[in-house]
């Protein structure tokens, strides 16, 4: 499936100001810059104690996971706590959905309790515009990843990752992005990031099963082998092999793909010798990336971890202005 077209809802108010994040694709490479130089400022605690719990004091944010999480969930949940608004960290597998109740209708029950922000993981593509065409015009909506399509977060958290090792002007940056970028929301979000901030080069490498459709890699370099891809590179963008999302075999055994895709110290010596090595999390350590590359000094994953934080404080702040 493709990804789904732009959502309904507009993610912008007519000033230009942030409504909802639901995609990066479209948003003009001034607001991603805008949202990166206050995640910039919350990450070097520009702000700390009471002026900072003071800014969403009184507004409330809930998290609404019909699928599985470490980071995303638990770097919204921080950030809001630590911006001082009420959170609601909503359990779906306890809830009445398992009585056969809809999205649409638990959102619509949280959002009555008085929730101004939500921030939705769904399986399906779409899911989060769609509820956020059937919430209340002043409730705002994050996505936390819907399907394959978008998680727009993490795009952001990863540029600001880059901009941290690499500096905020990206026009000579080469990328790589490699393994299962077909079933990635990452990729698609990164790919819109990379592509709206100017980065000189994408390249894409992927068995032919897993890359994207040819609509998402508009812009981008298909490299033939991973050798291909690193050649010269400042950035590696590794991806989970996403085996939940795949009905079929698409690769032939593990094994195989380590050899042919997987990441480790050889490879890795393609790529530019200050290159960064990035992961959004969780790892398949041995599939897609060896522990020598994923715990080595060029792994900036953990960097990622933490910037989510300050990313998902500026973008709760965006949404939530009044
Ligand atoms: N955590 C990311 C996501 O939810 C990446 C992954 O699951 O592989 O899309």
């Amino acid at each position: 499936m493709n990804t789904p077209p732009a959502p309904a809802v507009s993610q912008l108010h007519p000033d230009g100001r942030l409504r909802h994040l639901l995609t990066l694709d479209g948003l003009p490479a001034a607001t991603l810059g805008a949202l990166l130089d206050a995640a910039q400022a919350y990450g070097a605690g520009a702000q700390s104690g009471s002026a900072l719990r003071a800014r969403l004091a009184g507004r409330t944010v809930c998290t609404l996971f019909f699928e599985p999480s470490t980071r995303t969930r638990s770097s919204f949940q921080l950030a809001a706590t630590r911006l001082g608004a009420d959170t609601l960290a909503f359990d779906v597998s306890a809830s009445s959905t398992s009585k056969g109740e809809t999205a649409l209708d638990t959102m619509r029950t949280l959002e009555a309790m008085g929730v101004d922000c939500f921030v939705i993981r769904h399986a399906d593509n779409g899911a989060v515009a769609a509820l956020a065409a059937g919430a209340r015009p002043a409730t705002a909506f994050i996505n936390a990843g819907d399907g394959r399509s978008a998680h727009p977060t993490q795009g952001l958290l990863d540029m600001l990752t880059i901009r941290g090792h690499k500096g905020a002007d990206f026009s000579k940056l080469r990328v790589a992005i490699v393994g299962d970028i077909r079933h990635s929301r990452v990729a698609r979000s990164d790919i819109h990031a990379l592509r709206a901030l100017g980065a000189r080069e994408i390249r894409l490498c992927a068995p032919p099963t897993l890359l994207p459709e040819p609509d998402d890699r508009a812009g981008c370099i298909v490299a033939p082998t991973l050798q291909d891809a690193l050649a010269g590179v400042d950035v590696v963008m590794t991806l989970r092999l996403q085996r939940e999302r795949m009905q079929e075999g698409l690769v032939p055994s593990l094994a195989a793909y380590l050899a042919e895709y997987g990441l480790d110290g050889d490879k890795l010596r393609l790529a530019a010798p200050d290159a960064i090595v990035m992961h959004p999390g969780p790892l398949n350590r041995g599939v897609e990336i060896t522990d020598e590359v994923a715990d080595g000094p060029q792994s900036v994953i953990l960097e990622q971890v933490g910037n989510g934080v300050a990313l998902r404080m500026a973008v709760l702040e965006a949404v939530l202005a009044r």
